[in-house]
């Protein structure tokens, strides 16, 4: 085990990115990001910036010189961009694909974050070459500036106190604030991930947040249904071989999940290749159920470690699983409310579960410990889905009625749907919860009885209904079933045909990438952006920014 000490030594000698004391002179939570919980995304600035060094390294093959160094005395390492001589003096260059920062009279300014950026490279130089460096430039390509930074004994003292304060912040077990100027974070990559909007959203509740969260994820997922299916590597594609099929390839920057339902094989290259690439890779069995997922993550032990101190801790577990359960069952007693629009007519079993869920709800916030938070919750699943029946239209087809929930195995075909949507859904949490870098073991209601991970379990809680009781009721009365080809009845048990799991995940998949304004962000996402969200606005309900999980509910 590594003592402080140990962490002092290795943090001493271990050697900084020039570019980190970049991202440290920019905003220091995106230094903390990126260097601590090595968390990165390849936004298109970022891509850009490669395409721009690409392009000149292939004009400036003369001056070109590239350089990779180290320096162990000054605890830096880094890529030098160019270095040129002129005038007998060696001259670093950094290329910029933006414009130049303006002083208030117009004047052509480097930024404060290249200009530490550059300074280091030089004093990098200095110390890995024993050289004598009097300047560094930056080039700002958008409006063709060349700045001309000096090196003196201020930009030496610059370069030492941030090596010093990205040592300290290396070893702090604390993620920075977010910046108090808003508009660093419009630009930054890593904003998706750091969610400073919502961070002041949480300070603040009058604060109107803008959405620096993609909207939308357009990776494809690939769902493999067939057994005998051969997923593997060629280049930087993903190969999918399928009995009696033409080979299909699929490039993997497009792909963002692949679902191996059944017996296929995947190879060892494919799995090292999806890890490479964050692409999740997901198992469930011929059945229908969530066997289980390759675990990717790389890093963020300071998030688990964080995860474990939060849930250790029996208040906050029960605070979280409070709002867990006024939010599912709201969401529940709100569809079921739904189907009274515009009727006068209603059953005395749909009224009642509405009125006594609203009773029942009431008692929630006073639940005093998790099991007796586990008798409400009975209480309302019972009345939800005593009550879900009487929203089926009549002219469905007797063998898709049921008659209240059961599981493991469904004996009717309402509940096959209900059991295979879920299974993708929790599929689908633990692709966010992945993502995100949580532990899935480790969840604050939900404890670890089955095989599948007590977090999922809990975080699946707030999509159920909208993406699988709404899609399966929905599907039924529009009559998208046939009772005989997309189902199989062995006994009294019931499974869906590998017909009926395609079409269902034909629905699934298409109502994942429907978009809902978040109640209280006020933006919209798709649901599918909407469960990676959800991770992250738990994660920060213990990084003391939080206050706006499990919000989500049905309207
Ligand atoms: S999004 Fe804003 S607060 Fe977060 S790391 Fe980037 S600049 Fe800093």
């Amino acid at each position: 085990m590594q003592t402080l000490e140990h962490l002092e030594i290795s943090a001493k000698i271990e050697t900084i990115r020039v570019s980190a004391l970049h991202a440290l002179a920019y905003c220091p939570r995106l230094f903390y990001l990126e260097e601590v919980e090595e968390l990165y995304t390849q936004d298109a600035a970022v891509f850009a910036g490669r395409r721009l060094h690409t392009e000149l390294e292939k004009q400036e093959d003369e001056e070109w010189d590239e350089l990779f160094l180290t320096s162990e005395e000054l605890g830096l390492r880094g890529r030098v961009d160019a270095l040129r001589t002129r005038d007998g003096q060696t001259i670093p260059y950094e290329h910029k694909r933006g414009r130049c920062h303006r002083d208030k009279n117009k004047q052509p300014q480097a930024w404060e974050s290249d200009k530490l950026q550059i300074l280091a490279y030089a004093c990098l130089l200095e110390s890995a070459l024993g050289i004598s460096i009097k300047e560094g430039r930056i080039r700002y390509h958008a409006d063709n500036v060349l700045i001309h930074i000096a090196l003196d004994d201020a930009g030496r003292e610059l370069v030492r106190d941030a090596i010093q304060k990205a040592r300290i912040l290396r070893q702090s077990m604390h993620r920075p604030p977010v910046t108090e100027n808003e508009r660093l974070c419009a630009r930054c990559s890593l904003a998706p991930v750091c969610l400073p909007e919502e961070a002041r959203l949480a300070h603040d509740c009058e604060w109107q947040p803008i959405r620096l969260f993609p909207e939308d994820d357009n990776r494809q997922i690939i769902h493999i249904l067939e057994p005998g299916t051969a997923v593997g590597r060629t280049g930087e594609q993903i190969k999918i071989t399928r009995r009696n099929q033409p080979v299909e390839i699929f490039p993997a920057r497009n792909v963002g999940q692949l679902v191996l339902h059944s017996f296929s094989q995947i190879s060892t290259q494919a799995l090292h290749f999806c890890t490479d690439q964050n692409i999740g890779v997901h198992f469930i069995s011929g059945g229908g159920r969530y066997i289980g997922s390759f675990d990717n993550r790389q890093g963020s032990i300071q998030r688990r470690i964080r995860q474990y101190a939060a849930l250790s801790n029996t208040d906050t577990c029960l605070e979280l699983a409070r709002k867990l359960v006024v939010c599912r069952a709201q969401g529940q007693r709100k569809f079921l409310m739904r189907a009274t629009r515009g009727k006068t007519q209603l059953s005395d079993r749909l009224t009642k579960g509405i009125a006594q869920m609203k009773a029942v709800l009431k008692q929630v916030p006073q639940a005093k410990s998790l099991d007796s938070l586990l008798g409400f919750e009975g209480n309302l699943a019972a009345l939800y889905f005593g009550a879900l029946p009487e929203l089926i239209a009549a002219d469905v087809a007797n063998e898709l009625k049921f008659d209240g929930r059961n599981k493991r195995p469904p004996k009717d075909r309402f509940n096959a749907l209900l059991g295979f949507g879920y299974a993708m859904l929790l599929k689908d949490i633990m692709n966010s919860i992945l993502t995100v870098g949580l532990e899935p073991a480790l969840g604050f209601y939900h404890q670890p009885r089955t095989q599948a991970p007590p977090l999922a379990l809990d975080l699946i809680e707030i999509f159920r209904v909208p993406l699988v009781d709404m899609v399966v009721m929905g599907s039924i009365n529009r009559g998208q079933w046939d009772v005989k080809a997309d189902f199989e009845i062995r006994g009294k048990q019931v499974w869906l045909s590998e017909v009926g799991r395609r079409k269902f995940v034909e629905i699934y998949e298409k109502r994942k990438q429907e978009s809902w304004k978040h109640p209280v962000t006020g933006y919209s996402l798709t649901y599918r952006r909407l469960m990676e969200l959800e991770v992250r606005l738990l994660e920060k309900e213990w990084m003391g920014e939080g206050g706006l999980f499990g919000q989500l509910i049905v309207r």
